[in-house]
Parts: structure tokens; C-alpha cells; sequence
């Protein structure tokens, strides 16, 4: 999930991202399980439950289930919706489109966040360019994190890519810091705020990188259930987010799989 609500930040022990870690491990086992699972014909309900079961079997909560009032354990959006889908017996998943399947878990007191943009089945040239720039722009961005440098350095590097390849960043929802809440300090936008003073990385801080890119403009709307985010074009958007600790090592990917390949920055 993203928020722009302002938390202080707060950062923390080694023991306390190793529990991180196990929290994040969880949520990209349900990623990696529905990617695995997607096919044409599935109702969004149905990835919905399955997320559900997965946490129930790992010991952990859905996070995102009653969060401000959100009915799913999963936002799940649909082509054109950016973000906070919400699941639904009757949308049926069909070949060609792109699904936005963001998670998060609290796990021992922690909590973990990712997201990915899964294709169903053959998609067009264009969607399958708009999830690898995506993808691209998370991992450009994962690279800024090293102590010493600021918060814009990650919004720079997913901008910049996204904008040279022609799509656009949404402004109305940012990534944030994570840690024993969904969302704490700092905010972490996917575009540069002009004057706008930006925190300084520290080690311990915990950050969900999530750009969220438009084939065409970055202008969003919320639909009636007041949850679901469009792109105001009705053009495809994708998103993709990990959760990252600012190590002395460099970035350490708390959400990424044990032997996943980085993706195109090999
Ligand atoms: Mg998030």
C-alpha cells in the first residue's frame, strides 16, 4: 500500500530486519504462489483467498485487511487500475491483462510490503514494456539506497527512467519507511519534489520502494468504492515494490526471494 501521510522515522536493529526479513519472505512467497497461479478465467476473489490461506499456513495477518477499512487481504488492480483494487467475485481475469497484486503481512510485530505486475497469459508489446520499465525503475531506484545519500537519489533514478521511456510517475501515492507500522517516515516519492528537503539514508532505515508507472499520464482518480485508483486516461499502469534495509553492505532486499535473479541489472 502507499500513503502520503507524514510518520517519523524510525530505524532499527539487526535482529529486528532479520524479523523483517522472515515478514517480507512471506509476502513474496504469496506473490511468487499467484504469479505461479495466473491464468485467464480466475476470478480476483480467488487470488484473494488464496494470499489469505498462505498467510494463515505461515503464521502470519494479512495486513491490508482492515486497514482504514480495507475489505481485502490483497489490493489487486486490473490494467488501468493503479492501485487498492479491491477483489471481486465477479471480475474474471482474462488473457492479455496485467495484474497489479500488491501484499503486506505483520508478522511477530513486523510488517512486509512488495508488489508485482503479473501478465495474464500473452500480453501486448506495450503492457510488457510497461512492466519491465517498472521493474527496472525499482531496482535503479533499490541501488540509490546507501547510507549517506537522500531520499530524492530514489525518486531521481525511477523518474528519470520512467520519463526517458516515454511513461509517467503517479504523485498522489508514495512509498514509505516500514517497520513495527504498514507505513512510517520517510515518505518515498517516485518523482523529485523541486525545494522540497529530503531525509538523509541512515543505517536501519527501512524503505517500500513503489513505483507506480503510467503508459500515459500520471494523472489518477479514485472510482466510487473509494478505494480503487484509474489512471485518469483509462491507459494500462504497473506496479512494483520491494522492501529494503539500509545496510553498511549497500541495500538489503528484504522482500526479494533467496536466489532470485536481480531482474536486467545482472
Ligand atoms: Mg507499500
Amino acid at each position: 500500500m502507499a500513503t502520503t501521510e507524514e510518520k517519523s522515522i524510525i530505524v532499527k536493529t539487526t535482529a529486528e530486519i532479520e524479523i523483517m526479513r522472515q515478514a517480507n519472505q512471506i509476502v513474496s512467497g504469496v506473490l511468487k504462489m499467484l504469479a505461479e497461479n495466473m491464468s485467464p478465467g480466475l476470478s480476483t476473489m480467488q487470488l484473494d483467498k488464496w494470499a489469505g490461506e498462505y498467510c494463515q499456513d505461515h503464521g502470519a495477518l494479512p495486513a491490508f485487511l482492515g486497514y482504514r477499512g480495507f475489505p481485502g487481504n490483497l489490493c489487486v488492480s486490473v490494467n488501468e487500475e493503479v492501485v487498492h483494487g479491491i477483489a471481486s467475485k465477479k471480475r474474471r481475469l482474462r488473457e492479455g491483462d496485467i495484474i497489479s497484486v500488491d501484499f503486506g503481512v505483520r508478522y511477530q510485530g513486523f510488517y512486509g510490503d512488495a508488489a508485482i505486475t503479473i501478465p495474464v497469459g500473452a500480453v501486448s508489446t506495450k503492457k510488457k514494456q510497461l512492466l519491465d520499465v517498472t521493474q527496472q525503475a525499482l531496482e535503479l531506484g533499490i541501488q540509490q539506497v546507501k547510507i549517506g545519500n537522500r531520499i530524492t537519489d530514489i525518486s531521481r533514478a525511477v523518474q528519470q527512467h520512467v520519463e526517458k521511456h516515454g511513461y509517467s510517475v503517479v504523485r498522489e501515492f508514495v512509498g514509505h519507511g516500514i517497520g513495527s507500522n504498514l507505513h512510517e517516515g520517510p515518505e518515498v516519492p517516485n518523482y523529485v519534489q523541486g525545494d522540497k528537503s529530503s531525509p538523509r539514508i541512515v543505517e536501519g532505515m527501512v524503505l517500500a520502494i513503489e513505483p507506480m508507472v503510467n503508459a500515459g499520464t500520471h494523472k489518477v482518480k479514485v472510482l466510487k468504492d473509494g478505494w480503487t485508483v484509474v489512471t485518469a486516461d483509462r491507459q494500462p499502469s504497473a506496479h512494483f515494490e520491494h522492501s529494503i534495509a539500509a545496510t553498511a553492505a549497500g541495500p538489503l532486499v528484504l522482500s526479494r526471494r533467496e536466489g532470485e535473479k536481480v531482474p536486467f541489472l545482472a
